[in-house]
């Protein structure tokens, strides 16, 4: 169930303030990705935050690129990008590039030139770091400072028409350099790139900075509050001079948030690029991956992220959520909805040796008890069935309910069976199991005699289908720690795991992304990359469950 409206938090309270004071007439959000990877899941809490505040307060909310490196952007990720805020279930009103405000943005800066509010400055990177000063040191100006507004229009004019190279020449923003917060000592506004554009090809050499670029994209856009993860909290003040200087007539309203971390998860496009390029994954939709196109692959429902987003809430404070509050959320999702069937996921040949030879009889059964609606289905029963081999033993320990000699068990929706007899191969491997079956005791018939303490699923030897079945375990081993260098070594090698099993018939024209669940194994996908006419392969989205409550 989808719960649409979310609880208070400390953005929805500014909003509604501005509303009733009349600072703002009306609510514009933005979602402002930097196309130069695939969304992840801390996206996606982006994206329900910004959209639902607009939508709640009957305002609006435009995607818009973030394209102003072009070193590291490319179309694939604009559509990709695009792909998954639909898939989310949102629409933006308008869809903007930043770099369709290069003219624009230029502008703006020669009139901070003419204002005597930015200047170019020759220092080179590693003296203006030195410049730059520490948080308990002041920094100092640069030589360059104080050239004239003439010289400083020549000089960021020539860096335009590609006089200079790359790193030569800076147009710094003229602020203060004995600030107590280093980012409004002179920041660098524009900088020098020949480097190909993905939108704006060759056209321009010279970039504007994030700081510069963010504020004016807003206020050109009219957007009225500008949400920020926290690490741009101390870039505000930066960000407001930007709009007064820059004279932009809308005042847009920073407002930063936590972003979202999750155990056993990296969240960063950086990181993710490099378990792809460097292939620890198959491509940006591996369902081990925490983007939104790998968990997609993996059998997620737009629903349950959004339910989950919506859960973690929006705080002031940054805090790692544990993955297993987004499996909740899934669970929660498909337990009505997803078919329940059975499927052999580990199979061990059992011959009911007391059944007729070729006799084959079809069990009409409901999809879901619990949701008749879904229908029903054929499952076939014959003399030879798959059973998963943990579900026998050999020589079991006390309080093992499930198969093994002697011992009598329900063979779900059929029979009792009762093993008789192992066979091995020559190095002793269980290869076979004889059992015979009681045919009083059919599921159904209203058998009162003796009751079996263990129920066990099973599929028709003959009719089942052959499947490719693939659990997943976390991508990544342990917290992640803040060492970039080292988070390549925490990669599980055992995330994947492949097994060759057997569904029930009613499963042989599943299409992509049909969702069922095993019985007793967990929510299944049916993989839209690898299933093809001779072979339907299933991600394992969770197993059915866990020991997480989450609070409500
Ligand atoms: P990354 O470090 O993963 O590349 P980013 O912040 O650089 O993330 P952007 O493309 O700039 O990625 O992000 C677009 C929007 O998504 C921004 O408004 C950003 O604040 C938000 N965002 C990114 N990561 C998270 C996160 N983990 N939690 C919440 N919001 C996030
Ligand atoms: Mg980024």
């Amino acid at each position: 169930m989808e719960n649409k409206i979310t609880s208070s938090n400390f953005i929805k309270n500014i909003v509604i303030e501005d509303l009733e004071s009349g600072n703002y007439k009306e609510i514009i959000t933005r979602f402002p990705p930097e196309p130069n990877g695939y969304l992840h899941i801390g996206h996606a809490k982006s994206i329900v935050l910004n959209f639902e505040l607009a939508d709640e307060f009957k305002g609006r909310t435009n995607l818009r690129f973030d394209d102003t490196n072009p070193t590291k952007e490319d179309t694939e990720y604009v559509e990709s990008i695009k792909e998954d805020v639909e898939w989310l279930g949102f629409d933006w009103e308008e869809l903007h590039f930043a770099s369709n405000y290069f003219e624009e943005m230029y502008n703006r800066a020669v009139l901070l030139i003419k204002n005597g509010k930015a200047y170019v400055d020759d220092l080179t990177p590693e003296e203006m770091r030195e410049y730059r000063g520490t948080l308990t040191q002041p920094g100092k100006e640069s030589p360059y400072r104080n050239r004239t507004v003439e010289e400083n229009l020549d000089l960021f004019e020539r860096m335009r028409k590609g006089e200079f190279k790359d790193g030569e020449k800076v147009l710094r923003a003229k602020i203060d350099m004995a600030s107590p917060n280093i980012t409004m000592r002179d920041p660098a506004i524009y900088r020098i790139a020949h480097a190909s554009h993905h939108n704006t090809g060759d056209k321009w050499c010279i970039y504007p900075m994030y700081d510069f670029a963010h504020p004016l994209e807003d206020a050109i856009e009219g957007v009225t509050h500008s949400i920020c993860t926290l690490e741009f909290e101390d870039h505000r003040p930066l960000y407001d001079w930007v709009i007064r200087e820059c004279e932009m007539e809308s005042k847009p309203k920073q407002i930063e948030f936590a972003r979202l971390n999750i155990t056993n998860t990296v969240m960063s496009k950086r990181k993710l690029k490099q378990l792809v390029d460097e292939n620890f994954v198959d491509g940006w939709d591996d369902p081990r991956m925490p983007t939104i196109a790998g968990l997609r692959r993996k059998g997620f429902t737009p629903e349950a992220m959004r339910n989950f987003c919506r859960a973690i809430g929006v705080a002031k404070a940054n805090s790692t959520v544990d993955a297993q509050m987004l499996e909740h959320f899934v669970r929660e999702d498909l337990e009505h909805k997803a078919p329940k069937v059975m499927a052999v996921l580990r199979p061990i040949k059992v011959i009911i040796t007391n059944y007729p030879e070729n006799q084959v009889e079809m069990l009409e059964v409901p999809y879901h008890q619990d949701a008749l609606e879904l229908g029903n289905r054929q499952i076939p029963f014959s003399r030879e069935i798959y059973i998963d081999s943990e579900d026998f033993m050999e020589d079991p320990p006390k309080k093992y309910f499930r198969l093994f000699p002697g011992n009598e068990v329900r063979l779900k929706e059929a029979y009792f069976v009762k093993c008789n007899e192992v066979i091995k191969d020559q190095n002793g491997n269980v290869v076979e199991l004889h059992c015979t079956y009681d045919p009083e005791t059919k599921s159904g018939s209203g058998f009162t005699g003796r009751k079996v303490k263990g129920t066990i699923h099973w599929v028709d030897a003959k009719n089942a289908v052959p499947a490719e079945i693939r659990l997943y375990e976390p991508l990544i081993l342990n917290e992640e720690t803040d060492e970039d260098k080292t988070f390549l070594d925490q990669v599980n090698p055992n995330s994947l795991e492949v097994l060759q099993g057997f569904v029930e018939p009613s499963m042989k024209n599943a299409k992509a992304h049909d969702k069922f669940q095993f019985i007793r194994q967990g929510y299944f996908n049916v993989d839209p990359k690898y299933t093809n006419d001779d072979k339907i392969v299933f991600n394992r989205i969770v197993s059915l469950k866990s020991s997480f409550k989450v609070n409500k």
